[in-house]
């Protein structure tokens, strides 16, 4: 089968690679949608992870085979696959804190080489703690595997949304509307707030409109708290979601977040970046810090019903679709995003 092999920091090998084998409890996925996401583009362009690997997890595709002993699926069925799945038994886990769980962050879908999602090959090894414990989820009739693909990326932005607790009637600044601050803003829509977006694209400002964001600012705006407390009835926003790692932004969400509100830092920053702040700032003003990283297992049903039924409209954040050899040019385009790329999906 074709597979594009991590080789080294920016260099992706379009190879010929054996199809895995299987254990008597594993499933093995032909992978017909992948969605590319920036942490595929942060582990392809920086010196994170050891070479040779397959990376790709935002996978949608086919059962093309079962172990002898998987029960309760057969070859045809169409999935979405979860490329990390808890243990639901260590401390981290029984606290809800999946995602700190060591057997989650140890990913184990593959499709050779170091277990890396694998999603970036025409097939992929489904583990069976995985198949057994609810990664494999069946797509309906009636959605696309485009679409379906989408269900991993929603809840890792549901699961941020809902860290923050959004209540009906809340304004929330979402910082950065490329395809995630995109999808927090219909999310917060549909969980009944109001969204107030900004970015530094005039296109990504009237996108973010399109999809339901009540105002949306440019980020540069030195006029931007008081736009923002002219909305809010001379509060500020109930909370910020940082979908940029910037310290602009942050230092833009402290003053534009009320008193008592939350900042919610999503993007993930470079690991050299320090941010100087005030303790009096979160003392005096309440301000909550928060981090949300990847996506919570307690959340995957509600994300599917998300996606499957329709309730955002994840089809108008994909811009671009990339056969599996040109994925070095999807990352590229991604990088340097025309003012019309948003979420780029990969067919294997
Ligand atoms: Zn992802
Ligand atoms: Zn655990």
């Amino acid at each position: 089968m074709k597979a594009q092999v991590f080789r080294g920091v920016n260099q992706l090998s379009y190879e010929e690679i054996s199809v895995p084998t299987l254990e008597a409890d594993e499933v093995l996925v032909q992978v017909l949608v992948v969605g590319l996401c920036q942490s595929d583009i942060k582990k392809i362009r920086y010196p994170l992870y050891e070479p040779p690997r397959i990376f790709g997890h935002e996978t949608a595709g086919m059962i093309a085979s079962v172990g002898s002993q998987v029960q309760g699926w057969t070859v045809g069925q169409r999935v979405a696959v979860m490329h990390h799945i808890p243990c639901m038994r260590c401390a981290y886990c029984l606290n809800d804190n999946f995602s700190m769980c060591d057997v989650y962050k140890n990913i184990s879908t593959t499709a050779g080489f170091n277990a890396s999602g694998g999603g970036f090959a025409e097939y992929v090894k489904v583990p069976g703690h995985i198949v057994q414990n609810g990664g494999l989820i069946p797509i309906p009739d009636d959605i696309s595997f485009e679409e379906a693909s989408f269900v991993e990326p929603t809840n890792c932005c549901l699961k941020a949304v809902k860290k923050a607790q959004l209540a009906p009637g809340q304004t929330v600044l979402v910082t950065g509307a490329g395809p995630i601050g995109l999808m927090f803003m219909m999310l917060v829509k549909y969980f009944g707030g109001r969204a107030i977006a900004t970015d530094l694209l005039p296109s990504r400002i009237e996108k973010a409109l399109e999809v339901g964001a009540e105002a949306a600012f440019d980020a540069r705006d030195p006029d931007l708290p008081a736009k923002i407390q002219a909305l809010t009835r001379g509060m500020g926003v109930d909370f910020t979601l940082l979908a940029v790692p910037s310290d602009k932004a942050f230092f833009q969400a402290l003053d534009c977040t009320r008193k008592g509100g939350k900042i919610l830092f999503f993007a993930e920053f470079p690991d050299e970046v320090e941010i100087p702040i005030n303790p009096n700032i979160l003392y005096r003003r309440e301000i909550d810090l928060m981090g949300s990283y990847s996506s919570s297992y307690r959340l995957q049903g509600l994300s599917a019903d998300i996606v499957f039924n329709r309730r955002i409209d994840v089809k108008a954040l994909i811009s671009g679709h990339y056969p599996l050899k040109d994925l070095s040019q999807a990352v590229n385009q991604a990088i340097a995003p025309t003012p019309e790329t948003y979420k780029i999906l990969i067919y294997p």
